[in-house]
Protein backbone atom coordinates (compact mmCIF):
# COMPACT_ATOMS: atom_id res chain seq x y z
CA UNK A 1 0.00 0.00 0.00
CA UNK A 2 1.29 3.16 -1.09
CA UNK A 3 0.93 6.70 1.25
CA UNK A 4 -0.73 9.08 0.37
CA UNK A 5 0.82 12.47 -1.05
CA UNK A 6 0.65 15.19 -3.61
CA UNK A 7 3.54 13.35 -5.16
CA UNK A 8 1.51 10.69 -5.40
CA UNK A 9 -1.69 12.37 -6.92
CA UNK A 10 0.39 14.19 -9.35
CA UNK A 11 2.46 10.89 -10.41
CA UNK A 12 -1.44 9.15 -11.05
CA UNK A 13 -2.66 12.30 -12.67
CA UNK A 14 0.46 12.39 -15.31
CA UNK A 15 -0.48 8.42 -15.81
CA UNK A 16 -4.20 9.10 -16.10
CA UNK A 17 -4.34 12.45 -18.55
CA UNK A 18 -3.99 10.74 -21.61
CA UNK A 19 -7.42 8.55 -21.36
CA UNK A 20 -8.77 12.36 -21.95
CA UNK A 21 -9.11 11.26 -25.60
CA UNK A 22 -11.13 7.95 -24.93
CA UNK A 23 -14.04 10.86 -24.32
CA UNK A 24 -15.35 14.21 -25.51
CA UNK A 25 -16.11 17.58 -23.61
CA UNK A 26 -19.88 18.27 -23.44
CA UNK A 27 -19.36 21.43 -25.30
CA UNK A 28 -23.50 22.51 -24.74
CA UNK A 29 -22.34 22.93 -21.07
CA UNK A 30 -21.69 27.08 -20.80
CA UNK A 31 -17.75 27.72 -20.05
CA UNK A 32 -16.82 24.24 -21.44
CA UNK A 33 -16.86 25.14 -25.01
CA UNK A 34 -13.43 26.01 -25.33
CA UNK A 35 -11.85 24.14 -22.19
CA UNK A 36 -8.79 21.93 -22.68
CA UNK A 37 -10.31 17.98 -22.70
CA UNK A 38 -7.16 16.95 -21.02
CA UNK A 39 -8.04 18.98 -18.07
CA UNK A 40 -7.71 16.31 -14.60
CA UNK A 41 -7.37 16.99 -10.97
CA UNK A 42 -7.98 15.52 -7.58
CA UNK A 43 -8.58 16.39 -4.21
CA UNK A 44 -8.66 14.36 -1.58
CA UNK A 45 -9.34 15.00 2.28
CA UNK A 46 -8.63 12.25 4.92
CA UNK A 47 -10.20 12.13 8.34
CA UNK A 48 -7.82 14.51 10.18
CA UNK A 49 -9.16 17.11 7.83
CA UNK A 50 -5.71 16.96 5.87
CA UNK A 51 -5.82 18.27 2.08
CA UNK A 52 -4.02 16.48 -0.78
CA UNK A 53 -4.29 17.62 -4.22
CA UNK A 54 -3.14 17.63 -7.80
CA UNK A 55 -3.53 19.01 -11.26
CA UNK A 56 -6.22 21.29 -12.49
CA UNK A 57 -8.09 21.94 -9.04
CA UNK A 58 -8.43 25.18 -10.11
CA UNK A 59 -11.24 24.52 -12.46
CA UNK A 60 -15.18 25.72 -11.77
CA UNK A 61 -17.45 23.27 -12.68
CA UNK A 62 -21.24 22.47 -12.44
CA UNK A 63 -22.24 19.58 -10.21
CA UNK A 64 -24.84 18.46 -13.36
CA UNK A 65 -25.69 15.04 -11.75
CA UNK A 66 -23.39 14.80 -8.76
CA UNK A 67 -26.31 16.91 -7.11
CA UNK A 68 -28.30 13.60 -7.08
CA UNK A 69 -27.04 12.47 -3.91
CA UNK A 70 -27.59 15.98 -2.71
CA UNK A 71 -31.14 16.16 -3.45
CA UNK A 72 -31.57 12.64 -2.19
CA UNK A 73 -29.60 13.83 1.28
CA UNK A 74 -32.22 16.42 1.58
CA UNK A 75 -35.59 14.59 0.89
CA UNK A 76 -34.27 11.71 2.94
CA UNK A 77 -33.98 14.30 5.71
CA UNK A 78 -37.39 15.69 5.15
CA UNK A 79 -39.19 12.89 4.34
CA UNK A 80 -37.29 9.74 5.68
CA UNK A 81 -36.34 6.76 4.14
CA UNK A 82 -39.93 4.76 4.10
CA UNK A 83 -41.61 7.98 2.41
CA UNK A 84 -39.13 8.69 -0.02
CA UNK A 85 -39.11 5.16 -1.41
CA UNK A 86 -42.39 5.13 -1.95
CA UNK A 87 -41.82 7.72 -4.71
CA UNK A 88 -38.45 6.35 -5.83
CA UNK A 89 -36.46 2.89 -6.19
CA UNK A 90 -33.23 2.16 -5.03
CA UNK A 91 -32.59 -0.89 -7.60
CA UNK A 92 -30.03 0.00 -10.56
CA UNK A 93 -31.26 0.25 -14.00
CA UNK A 94 -28.48 -0.67 -16.22
CA UNK A 95 -29.33 2.00 -18.66
CA UNK A 96 -28.46 5.38 -20.03
CA UNK A 97 -29.20 8.23 -17.24
CA UNK A 98 -31.92 9.84 -18.65
CA UNK A 99 -33.77 6.62 -20.08
CA UNK A 100 -37.61 7.13 -20.78
CA UNK A 101 -38.31 3.58 -21.86
CA UNK A 102 -37.29 2.13 -18.48
CA UNK A 103 -40.65 4.49 -17.36
CA UNK A 104 -43.05 2.70 -18.97
CA UNK A 105 -41.72 -0.95 -19.42
CA UNK A 106 -40.65 -1.47 -15.49
CA UNK A 107 -42.89 -0.21 -13.13
CA UNK A 108 -45.25 3.12 -13.89
CA UNK A 109 -45.57 3.75 -10.05
CA UNK A 110 -42.09 5.16 -9.67
CA UNK A 111 -38.35 5.45 -11.61
CA UNK A 112 -35.45 2.63 -10.88
CA UNK A 113 -33.81 4.84 -8.68
CA UNK A 114 -32.32 8.71 -7.29
CA UNK A 115 -29.26 8.37 -9.67
CA UNK A 116 -30.71 8.71 -13.00
CA UNK A 117 -32.85 11.57 -14.40
CA UNK A 118 -36.10 10.35 -13.71
CA UNK A 119 -35.21 9.22 -10.04
CA UNK A 120 -33.50 12.64 -9.32
CA UNK A 121 -36.73 14.57 -10.72
CA UNK A 122 -39.05 12.68 -8.38
CA UNK A 123 -36.46 12.72 -5.26
CA UNK A 124 -36.32 16.94 -6.04
CA UNK A 125 -40.51 16.83 -6.06
CA UNK A 126 -39.68 15.72 -2.39
CA UNK A 127 -37.27 18.56 -1.34
CA UNK A 128 -39.48 21.21 1.20
CA UNK A 129 -39.80 24.73 0.96
CA UNK A 130 -42.91 27.07 0.03
CA UNK A 131 -41.76 27.70 -3.19
CA UNK A 132 -38.71 27.10 -5.72
CA UNK A 133 -36.29 29.67 -4.21
CA UNK A 134 -37.15 28.08 -0.66
CA UNK A 135 -36.39 25.07 -1.52
CA UNK A 136 -33.08 26.13 -3.28
CA UNK A 137 -31.86 28.20 -0.72
CA UNK A 138 -32.47 25.47 1.36
CA UNK A 139 -30.05 23.19 -0.40
CA UNK A 140 -27.51 25.64 -0.92
CA UNK A 141 -27.13 26.32 2.75
CA UNK A 142 -26.98 22.43 3.72
CA UNK A 143 -24.42 22.67 0.58
CA UNK A 144 -22.21 25.94 2.08
CA UNK A 145 -22.39 24.37 5.54
CA UNK A 146 -21.23 21.20 5.01
CA UNK A 147 -19.04 22.36 2.49
CA UNK A 148 -17.50 25.23 4.80
CA UNK A 149 -17.91 27.47 1.85
CA UNK A 150 -20.14 30.44 2.07
CA UNK A 151 -19.26 31.14 -1.73
CA UNK A 152 -21.33 28.27 -3.55
CA UNK A 153 -24.10 29.73 -5.70
CA UNK A 154 -25.96 28.91 -8.48
CA UNK A 155 -24.11 29.13 -12.35
CA UNK A 156 -26.99 31.57 -14.20
CA UNK A 157 -25.47 30.62 -17.92
CA UNK A 158 -25.53 26.78 -16.89
CA UNK A 159 -28.91 27.22 -15.00
CA UNK A 160 -30.31 29.25 -18.02
CA UNK A 161 -29.00 26.43 -20.40
CA UNK A 162 -29.71 23.45 -18.56
CA UNK A 163 -33.87 25.27 -19.20
CA UNK A 164 -33.02 25.66 -22.79
CA UNK A 165 -32.22 21.98 -23.13
CA UNK A 166 -34.19 20.34 -20.90
CA UNK A 167 -36.84 18.79 -23.18
CA UNK A 168 -35.59 15.34 -22.19
CA UNK A 169 -36.09 16.02 -18.89
CA UNK A 170 -39.58 17.76 -19.23
CA UNK A 171 -40.58 14.27 -21.10
CA UNK A 172 -39.68 12.27 -18.01
CA UNK A 173 -41.38 14.59 -15.64
CA UNK A 174 -44.22 15.07 -17.37
CA UNK A 175 -44.48 10.95 -18.24
CA UNK A 176 -44.67 10.76 -14.53
CA UNK A 177 -47.01 13.04 -13.72
CA UNK A 178 -49.30 11.41 -16.27
CA UNK A 179 -49.36 7.96 -14.19
CA UNK A 180 -49.50 9.81 -10.97
CA UNK A 181 -45.61 9.01 -10.26
CA UNK A 182 -44.55 12.62 -9.48
CA UNK A 183 -47.65 14.69 -7.71
CA UNK A 184 -45.93 17.87 -7.35
CA UNK A 185 -46.30 20.81 -9.40
CA UNK A 186 -44.04 20.16 -12.69
CA UNK A 187 -42.74 23.46 -13.55
CA UNK A 188 -41.45 23.79 -10.05
CA UNK A 189 -40.25 20.42 -9.58
CA UNK A 190 -38.05 20.97 -12.96
CA UNK A 191 -37.05 24.55 -12.41
CA UNK A 192 -35.51 22.83 -8.80
CA UNK A 193 -33.78 20.31 -10.51
CA UNK A 194 -32.38 22.55 -13.11
CA UNK A 195 -31.19 25.15 -10.46
CA UNK A 196 -29.61 21.96 -8.27
CA UNK A 197 -27.58 20.99 -11.34
CA UNK A 198 -26.12 24.52 -12.20
CA UNK A 199 -24.64 24.88 -8.52
CA UNK A 200 -20.87 25.42 -9.18
CA UNK A 201 -18.21 24.06 -7.33
CA UNK A 202 -14.22 23.09 -7.04
CA UNK A 203 -12.87 19.93 -6.57
CA UNK A 204 -12.21 20.85 -3.45
CA UNK A 205 -16.10 21.29 -2.09
CA UNK A 206 -16.68 17.65 -3.70
CA UNK A 207 -13.77 16.34 -1.48
CA UNK A 208 -15.57 17.96 1.86
CA UNK A 209 -18.89 16.46 1.03
CA UNK A 210 -17.31 13.14 0.28
CA UNK A 211 -15.54 13.33 3.46
CA UNK A 212 -18.73 14.04 5.46
CA UNK A 213 -20.34 11.13 4.24
CA UNK A 214 -17.14 8.94 4.90
CA UNK A 215 -17.37 10.78 8.60
CA UNK A 216 -21.02 9.45 8.95
CA UNK A 217 -22.45 12.64 8.22
CA UNK A 218 -20.56 14.46 11.08
CA UNK A 219 -18.83 17.90 10.26
CA UNK A 220 -14.88 16.95 10.69
CA UNK A 221 -14.33 20.22 12.40
CA UNK A 222 -17.21 20.43 14.93
CA UNK A 223 -18.35 16.75 15.16
CA UNK A 224 -22.09 18.19 14.64
CA UNK A 225 -24.24 15.32 13.14
CA UNK A 226 -25.80 17.10 10.24
CA UNK A 227 -28.18 14.19 8.47
CA UNK A 228 -29.25 11.40 10.69
CA UNK A 229 -26.30 8.93 9.89
CA UNK A 230 -29.01 5.94 8.44
CA UNK A 231 -29.68 8.39 5.37
CA UNK A 232 -25.28 8.40 4.92
CA UNK A 233 -25.49 4.89 5.10
CA UNK A 234 -28.63 5.17 2.29
CA UNK A 235 -26.90 7.22 -0.11
CA UNK A 236 -23.70 5.33 -0.30
CA UNK A 237 -25.69 2.17 -0.96
CA UNK A 238 -27.36 3.71 -3.46
CA UNK A 239 -23.80 5.62 -5.28
CA UNK A 240 -21.92 2.16 -4.98
CA UNK A 241 -24.94 0.38 -7.25
CA UNK A 242 -26.10 3.13 -9.46
CA UNK A 243 -23.79 6.49 -9.07
CA UNK A 244 -21.99 5.57 -12.53
CA UNK A 245 -25.16 4.49 -14.32
CA UNK A 246 -24.66 1.34 -16.45
CA UNK A 247 -20.83 1.20 -15.71
CA UNK A 248 -21.82 1.26 -12.13
CA UNK A 249 -21.18 -2.50 -11.97
CA UNK A 250 -17.29 -2.10 -13.22
CA UNK A 251 -16.55 0.70 -10.95
CA UNK A 252 -18.13 -1.58 -7.94
CA UNK A 253 -15.29 -3.93 -9.24
CA UNK A 254 -12.34 -1.85 -9.76
CA UNK A 255 -12.55 1.18 -7.69
CA UNK A 256 -14.86 -0.72 -4.66
CA UNK A 257 -16.47 2.25 -2.73
CA UNK A 258 -19.19 4.79 -3.46
CA UNK A 259 -18.93 7.13 -6.33
CA UNK A 260 -21.10 9.81 -8.18
CA UNK A 261 -20.63 11.42 -11.37
CA UNK A 262 -21.74 14.30 -13.79
CA UNK A 263 -21.28 15.05 -17.10
CA UNK A 264 -18.97 18.01 -16.35
CA UNK A 265 -17.17 15.19 -15.94
CA UNK A 266 -16.96 15.65 -12.17
CA UNK A 267 -17.21 13.10 -10.18
CA UNK A 268 -17.07 12.98 -5.85
CA UNK A 269 -16.15 9.56 -3.98
CA UNK A 270 -16.44 8.82 -0.14
CA UNK A 271 -14.50 6.23 1.09
CA UNK A 272 -16.11 5.09 4.29
CA UNK A 273 -14.15 6.03 7.57
CA UNK A 274 -11.41 7.21 5.43
CA UNK A 275 -11.28 9.79 2.93
CA UNK A 276 -13.74 12.34 0.44
CA UNK A 277 -12.64 12.71 -2.97
CA UNK A 278 -13.46 15.27 -5.70
CA UNK A 279 -12.20 14.98 -9.07
CA UNK A 280 -12.67 16.71 -12.30
CA UNK A 281 -11.65 15.65 -16.21
CA UNK A 282 -14.13 17.31 -18.34
CA UNK A 283 -13.81 14.35 -20.95
CA UNK A 284 -16.78 12.18 -20.49
CA UNK A 285 -17.57 8.44 -22.67
CA UNK A 286 -21.06 7.82 -23.56
CA UNK A 287 -22.25 6.69 -20.59
CA UNK A 288 -21.39 10.56 -19.12
CA UNK A 289 -18.43 9.14 -16.81
CA UNK A 290 -15.32 11.21 -16.70
CA UNK A 291 -13.09 9.03 -18.89
CA UNK A 292 -9.74 10.16 -17.18
CA UNK A 293 -11.20 10.95 -13.79
CA UNK A 294 -12.44 7.30 -13.97
CA UNK A 295 -8.96 5.84 -14.80
CA UNK A 296 -7.68 8.09 -11.81
CA UNK A 297 -10.06 6.61 -9.35
CA UNK A 298 -9.02 3.21 -10.02
CA UNK A 299 -5.66 3.98 -9.69
CA UNK A 300 -5.91 5.75 -6.59
CA UNK A 301 -7.84 2.92 -5.22
CA UNK A 302 -5.32 0.20 -6.00
CA UNK A 303 -2.58 2.53 -4.63
CA UNK A 304 -3.83 3.65 -1.64
CA UNK A 305 -6.14 -0.04 -1.30
CA UNK A 306 -9.73 1.27 -0.84
CA UNK A 307 -12.03 -1.20 -2.02
CA UNK A 308 -14.03 -1.27 0.54
CA UNK A 309 -14.67 -5.60 0.36
CA UNK A 310 -10.57 -5.81 0.66
CA UNK A 311 -10.43 -3.72 4.08
CA UNK A 312 -13.19 -5.49 5.56
CA UNK A 313 -10.68 -8.74 4.98
CA UNK A 314 -7.45 -7.42 5.88
CA UNK A 315 -9.30 -6.19 9.31
CA UNK A 316 -9.95 -10.13 10.06
CA UNK A 317 -6.32 -11.02 9.17
N1 LIG B 1 -28.00 18.31 -16.31
C1 LIG B 1 -27.89 16.99 -16.88
C2 LIG B 1 -29.29 16.42 -17.09
O1 LIG B 1 -30.16 16.69 -16.31
C3 LIG B 1 -27.11 16.11 -15.93
C4 LIG B 1 -26.86 14.74 -16.47
C5 LIG B 1 -25.66 14.08 -15.85
O2 LIG B 1 -24.79 14.73 -15.25
N2 LIG B 1 -25.55 12.79 -16.08
O3 LIG B 1 -29.49 15.68 -18.03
Amino acid sequence: MKELSNDLLEELVTECRPYSREGQVVKDIPGQRTIDQNKLGVCIINMDNEVFSAGDTDMKFSLQSASKIISLMMALDDFGKEEVFQNVGMEPMGDFYNSISHLEAHDVTKPFNPMVNAGAIAVAAMIKGKDVDEKFNRVLKTLRKIMNNNSIKLNDEVYESEQLKGDRNRSLAFFMKSTGAIAHDIDETLDLYFRINSIDVHTTDLAKLGVFFANGSRSLKTGEQIIPMDHINTIEAIMMTSGMYNEAGKYAVDVGFPVKSGVSGCIIGSVPGRYGIGIIGPSINEKGNSTAGGALLHRISRNLELNVFSVIRKDKE
